[in-house]
């Protein structure tokens, strides 16, 4: 069945990259939807079953760091894997993410990358899906 995974940015072109490059990973894959800022993300998980979410930081409406402070709020969804895709290089920011529990990878990222992020963040939550 593989993993349902929600891809937010708010850059069109990005989230259809960000969705061929899950597909082309050794990540077994379900579904794959999309979301264009934070508040359409939360939707989203209010509409779908989603194992994992991949993050854009920078998006209008709601910000990715919004959306994880609201995620980890949500007694529902606060367990919900994320792993932040951005071209940020702020470390502090990137830290404050990190202690939300979202790993990080850079954009434009290769398949093994975000594989590893995913399995890192499995293996921390110790559980298996
Ligand atoms: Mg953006």
């Amino acid at each position: 069945m593989g993993y349902h995974i929600l891809v937010v940015d708010d850059n069109r072109i990005m989230r259809e990259m960000v969705g061929k490059s899950v597909r082309l990973s050794p990540l077994e894959v379900g579904e794959v939807y999309q979301a264009a800022n934070g508040a359409e993300a939360l939707e989203r998980l209010g509409e779908h079953l989603i194992d994992l979410v991949l993050l854009d930081i920078n998006m209008p409406v709601m910000n990715g760091e919004q959306f994880l402070e609201k995620l980890r709020a949500d007694p529902v969804l606060k367990h919900t894997l994320v792993v932040v895709v951005s071209t940020e290089s702020s470390l502090p920011r990137i830290q404050r993410l990190r202690d939300l529990g979202a790993g990080f990878i850079h954009k434009p990222f290769r398949p093994e990358e975000l594989v590893k992020a995913v399995h890192e963040l499995v293996a921390q939550a110790g559980r298996r899906i």
